[in-house]
């Protein structure tokens, strides 16, 4: 707790650091969880990235921010109605994990086995049988985007606006697909050409959280003896002026933003800085350029760019599970770095706090569909032994026995039975599966009123759920949850459940 004591120390507003300290500390929004085994005594190098991990961003305020930077370019370089400059930007429409279908103007959400099942076309919900029988084929580029990191959302609502507008007949001739590029170029242009950073800069507290744990969790990695990490794709002027923002004006001993870090690259180029080739460069930090890499090892307080993660590797003498990457995005960070360097992977899925909230704040209606579904696979047991034993009536009936008359009548009376229990049977089936499509979709819309909850869709596993499962090591809402939690724990995974597990608590 050296750290903690050494920041109220130096805090004026001691009282408020202690008090946020205790509410988080017993907030299970806040928790870290475990997908596969860390052992972090094993851990040498903690890695961040940058935007959304290190930086949170305040959501409506820099997706606005896109959405009209990209409306301007759609309008300047695209050729597209000025009237567009007008539509405004709503943050609640979209979540992460969808997938565009560029062929046909929709955005889908699709379940663990690739099968869709909710599908709207701009603002329009179409019938999920649109893609009946369809696997989607996410790895089909051409016809397929993901919306896999929170940069992706304006663009994604952007296609929703633009393809209404293009059924109206107010865009001239454009396909869905051009639509999306042209979207998308014009977002890469605003992420390229500094428009967006340049008003990001001009005003870092709109847009950035400056969260006050942070700079006490990673306090605590260096004084448990971890060396750290920065490796983001932002320029050097931009991750210089966000990482001072974050961390320059904290409570603890450190005088610049570099000292918590042992090296620092900037234009990381993930996910190929896990594949590629590319040498580390020195940034020339007055005139940004990338000077060529002097020998020796990497110094503290320099910055460098580019690079791979072999080439890091040799020059900081760790590998494979020694070291411990943090970032946000599935594609960029996590998976290639799983499965390419062998890295363990934290990854931050920032939504993760808002929709742990809710599932309490559904406990009972929660509570409510477990007993639902528990009574309907009873129901359908029971319809299931009714069935069978109507069966092998029917089939004693058709022997050539001859029955005695009292032999008969117990056979009527029996038939009689299972046919009233059948029919009742089915009754209690249609009932209990229409109360559980109401709370259902009470629940769904509970957590998003057009998407549903982030990780799940009906019974399944979102898509976006599966890449969390499947590809990081950890995960949690943001990096300073870390200081809520002993450093020498073992992140051990939960026990896994098939199927076939529930069946003791079933009929219990
Ligand atoms: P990181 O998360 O710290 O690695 O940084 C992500 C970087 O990618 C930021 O500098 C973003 O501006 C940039 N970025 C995000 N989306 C796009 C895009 O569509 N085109 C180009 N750059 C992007
Ligand atoms: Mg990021």
């Amino acid at each position: 707790m050296e750290s903690l004591k050494r920041a109220l120390r130096k805090s004026p507003e001691k009282l408020q650091l202690l008090a946020d300290l205790v509410e988080v500390s017993i907030d299970g929004t806040r928790d870290i969880f475990v997908n596969r085994p860390v052992d972090m005594e094993h851990v040498r190098y903690i890695g961040f990235d940058m935007d959304y991990t290190l930086a949170i961003y305040h959501k409506q305020e820099i997706e606005a921010l896109a959405f009209h930077k990209t409306l301007e370019k759609l309008v300047s370089q695209k050729g597209y109605p000025e009237d567009l400059l007008q539509l405004e930007y709503n943050a609640e429409h979209i979540i992460r994990g969808l997938l565009v279908d560029r062929h046909k103007g929709n955005l889908l959400k699709i379940n663990r086995f690739k099968q869709v099942q909710r599908v709207y076309h701009g603002t329009q919900e179409l019938p999920v049988s649109t893609y009946y029988n369809d696997r989607v084929d996410q790895s089909d580029a051409e016809r397929y985007a993901s919306v896999d990191t929170l940069f992706s959302l304006p663009e994604a609502y952007l296609f929703v606006l633009l393809v209404d507008r293009q059924d109206a007949g107010l865009l001239g001739e454009h396909s869905y697909a051009e639509l999306y590029d042209d979207i998308r170029e014009s977002i890469d242009m605003t992420h390229r050409d500094g428009s967006l950073k340049s008003a990001i800069i001009a005003d870092l507290p709109r847009y950035i959280y400056q969260d006050p744990h942070l700079s006490l969790a990673l306090d605590k990695f260096i004084q448990s003896g971890k060396k750290l990490f920065v490796l983001t794709n932002s320029e050097y002027y931009y991750t210089e002026k966000v990482m001072d923002f974050l961390l320059d004006s904290d409570n603890l001993e450190y005088t610049s933003w570099r000292d918590y870090f042992e090296i620092i690259i900037v234009n990381g180029r993930k996910p190929s800085f896990f594949n590629g080739k590319n040498p580390f460069y020195l940034v020339d930090e007055t005139t940004e350029a990338d000077l060529p890499l002097p020998p020796g090892p990497l110094e503290q307080g320099k910055i460098y760019s580019q690079g791979n993660y072999l080439a890091l590797e040799e020059l900081i003498g760790a590998q494979g599970n020694e070291i411990l990457y943090v970032g946000d995005h599935i594609f960029g960070d996590v998976l290639r770095s799983d499965k390419d360097s062998n890295w363990q992977t934290v990854l931050v899925v920032e939504e993760l706090e808002s929709e742990l909230r809710k599932t309490e704040e559904l406990r009972d209606r929660q509570l409510r569909m477990r007993r639902l579904t528990n009574k309907l696979d009873k129901l359908h047991y029971e319809l299931h032994m009714y069935s069978s034993q109507m069966n092998t009536l029917q089939r004693l009936e058709q022997t050539e026995v001859d029955f005695t008359e009292p032999e008969r009548r117990a056979l009527d009376k029996t038939r009689e039975e299972l046919n009233s229990n059948l029919a009742l049977c089915r009754k209690d089936i249609e009932r209990t599966e229409k109360k559980i499509r109401h709370l259902r979709s009470e629940i769904s819309n509970y957590y998003h009123p057009v998407w549903g909850p982030l990780f799940h869709v009906e019974d399944e596993m979102s898509r976006f759920a599966v890449q969390v499962r499947g590809y990081a090591s950890l995960y949690t809402s943001r990096v300073s949850n870390f200081f809520f939690h002993p450093l020498e724990r073992y992140y051990k995974s939960l026990r896994d459940i098939m199927p076939h597990d529930r069946w003791m608590e079933l009929f219990s």
